[in-house]
């Protein structure tokens, strides 16, 4: 073959086996080689590192699009000073994502504002930057999905889905009442990823409290039983971060106010 068929058939194959990002690169990298003379490993090497870099990012913006993240804060900015009743040394535990590899959970407690969903899509963002399945999701549209499918005959799809994701964010427990079947809904979905698959949870509610969440005690207790048995608890008491915020500039304007104040 002269070297025009063969750089034809060389670019047949690649388009056959999608080497999308490889074929681009092409020209470019045989110039280079001609003028550097790498060996033949090396030059295989870095041409597949092409198509290899190529398949990470696009597998990484399917993981993004599929965890259906509301924000993309980062624990990196995460403010540990405006929370110093944080325990610092659990979070940066959880930040070895070494509970997710254990399938164990995490049980975020705390008022409005105090940044436990900020904290759980860190941690989220993390899982599926070192290639972990995530899926976020509030309990109320856990629950307002889960009945939708069950009352489309789709209940196995839906509890299959569910299990699915190596790492589920269920925000928000505790803001809406979970009436009728949704505590029993909710309930199936922890039991199915029980030892499983990590389960991160943000409640407004102290454990204490699960009851007034559920018509039923027995469930917030059942569902407890099955969360609680391997999982850390974070518990962030102090001052809402979004109060902060209004009271600094409460304090500005008052500030404004006194220096505008008549003085002569
Ligand atoms: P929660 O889920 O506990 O109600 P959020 O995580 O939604 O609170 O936090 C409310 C807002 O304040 C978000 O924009 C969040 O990024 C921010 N926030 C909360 N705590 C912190 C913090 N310690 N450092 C930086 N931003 C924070
Ligand atoms: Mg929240």
């Amino acid at each position: 073959m002269n070297k025009h068929a063969s750089y034809q058939a060389l670019r047949a194959h690649l388009a056959y086996l999608k080497l999308a990002a490889v074929a681009e690169h092409l020209p470019a990298a045989l110039e280079a080689a001609e003028r550097d003379k790498p060996g033949y490993t090396q030059f295989l090497h870095d041409l597949l590192g092409v198509e290899v870099d190529a398949t990470e990012q696009r597998r990484l913006a399917g993981r993004m699009r599929f965890a259906g993240f509301p924000s993309t804060k980062t624990l990196e900015e995460f403010d540990f000073t405006a929370q110093p009743g944080i325990d610092r040394a659990l979070v940066n535990e959880l930040a070895t994502l070494r509970f997710v590899e254990e399938k164990a959970n995490l049980l975020l407690i705390g008022p409005p504002g105090v940044g436990k969903t900020m904290l759980a899509i860190g941690l989220g963002l993390k899982a599926v930057e070192a290639g972990y399945r995530v899926h976020y999701t509030t309990a109320a549209d856990l629950v307002a999905r889960t009945s939708r499918a069950a009352h489309q005959g789709r209940w196995e799809n839906t509890m299959r889905f569910w299990a699915g994701p190596q790492v589920l964010i269920v925000d928000e427990l505790g803001y809406l009442p979970m009436v009728g079947e949704a505590g029993s809904h909710l309930f199936q979905v922890i039991s199915r990823r029980y030892l499983h698959g990590t389960v991160i949870l943000t409640t407004n509610r102290g454990i204490a409290e699960w009851g007034a969440i559920f018509e039923d005690t027995t469930v917030a207790v059942a569902i407890l039983d099955r969360l609680l048995h391997y999982a850390s608890v974070l518990q962030i008491d102090g001052d809402s971060y979004r109060m902060r915020g209004h009271r600094a500039k409460l304090a500005q304007l008052r500030a404004g106010l006194n220096s505008e104040s008549p003085t002569s």
